[in-house]
């Protein structure tokens, strides 16, 4: 893998223009045909096409979406249940030199307000997390130069000798992973065996946004390409590591790129069977150089509803806590099982998402719609 352009990436974005999504959906006049033909299809167990799915996002009602993703969800999970964790995201470092023309939280190197976690930082956040009562948390920081690989594996090592399966880690998001390879000038594979030899079992499928080349062309272009990213989470589930799947939604992202997201997945997931779960959350605008306004959490139900009936090869569907907070759990209802009670991320939070710590609270929003939330631990089960 060729990546070196992220060593000198200093010049300005230039965004292109992007193509306007189109805010046109649901609850507009759907044909019989049409919807008892996709349902046919849902109901037999055959897949849905693009072109089904895009019908079903112009046309299809929320109670018909509501109702195809559920008879998916039923092949997975028993109707009522579903399950959540208390996790913590570590910003080990707001360094980097990406430049993603939607994200709030990153300082360039040598610019004020920069900072990396030294092991004890990261010790203190997991006691916290610990105590209460969560046991995952996930690392996401930016491209950092000045961190080379010793660094992450000594953290990981560490967390592994001091806190043995108490607590399971998600140690990077593939883009940091691919970041890491190419600073390190090692294969990903050679990087992958590395974390596995330092306690690392997760790696996540954050840093997906919109898996499109024309997406990152216009607003992450130093992010590494849709095929590389794929091609790092190839090495990963290689490596016999886990890995997940993720996506962003409620930029300036189109239908088709939605579109083309979902079936990128599928098809991974046909190929590698090692995507544990797919969680989709919203772009958070505020103080971004992109900015704009969020989307509805009425759109953001109905695109977990048609991952669900997309995504027929994901058993986990999960819906997003943190950047939606209790109203994500409508989400269930739309095909979801799963969700976070997140404790902290700072990348959502310094672009506009707010955290509720009462989880009582949250959770009994989930029982109100008629779900049991169950626990589910992912420390020493690999979950
Ligand atoms: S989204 Fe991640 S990779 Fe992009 S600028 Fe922010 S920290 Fe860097």
């Amino acid at each position: 893998m060729k990546v070196s352009r992220l060593r000198s990436i200093w010049s300005p974005i230039h965004s292109q223009v992007a193509t306007p999504y189109n805010k046109v959906m649901g609850n507009a006049v759907a044909t019989d045909n049409g919807l008892a033909a996709i349902t046919s299809k849902v109901e037999k167990g055959v897949r849905i096409t693009a072109e089904d799915a895009r019908w079903l996002w112009q046309h299809a009602s929320d109670a018909d979406l509501c109702s195809l993703a559920n008879i998916v969800r039923n092949r997975f999970h028993a109707p009522g249940s579903c399950t959540y964790m208390v996790m913590r995201i570590v910003n080990y470092t707001n360094v980097c030199v990406a430049q993603c023309d939607y994200c709030a939280f990153y300082k360039l190197p040598g610019v004020s307000g920069g900072y990396v976690m030294s092991h004890e930082d990261v010790f203190a956040k997991l006691d916290e997390l610990l105590a209460l009562g969560g046991d995952l948390a996930a690392f996401n920081g930016g491209f950092n130069p000045q961190l080379p690989l010793s660094y992450y594996c000594d953290l990981f090592a560490s967390i592994r000798a001091r806190y043995g399966d108490s607590i399971e880690f998600y140690a990077l998001t593939i883009a940091e992973f691919l970041y890491l390879a190419d600073h390190a000038k090692l294969s990903l594979s050679e990087a992958a065996a590395r974390l596995k030899a330092a306690g690392v079992r997760w790696i996540t499928g954050g840093g997906s946004e919109i898996l499109t080349e024309n997406f990152r062309a216009r607003h992450s272009k130093f992010k590494y390409t849709v095929a590389e990213y794929f091609q790092a989470q190839r090495a990963i589930v290689e490596a016999g590591l886990k890995t997940t799947a993720t996506m962003v939604i409620g930029f300036d992202e189109s239908l088709d790129e939605r579109l083309e997201h979902l079936e990128r997945t599928r098809n991974f997931q046909d190929e590698t069977g090692g995507l544990a779960s797919f969680l989709c959350w919203t772009f958070k605008p505020y103080f971004t150089q992109i900015g704009g306004i969020e989307i509805t959490i009425s759109e953001y139900l109905r695109h977990l509803a048609l991952s669900r009936i997309y995504l027929d090869n994901i058993p986990r569907i999960r819906t997003s806590v943190l950047t939606q907070n209790e109203l994500a759990l409508d989400g269930l209802r739309f095909g979801a099982d799963d969700f976070d009670l997140p404790i902290e991320d700072e990348v959502t939070q310094k672009a506009g998402a707010t955290i509720n710590l009462d989880f009582e609270r949250i959770l009994n929003y989930a029982r109100e719609l008629g779900y049991s939330p169950e626990y589910r631990h992912v420390a020493g089960a690999l979950g």
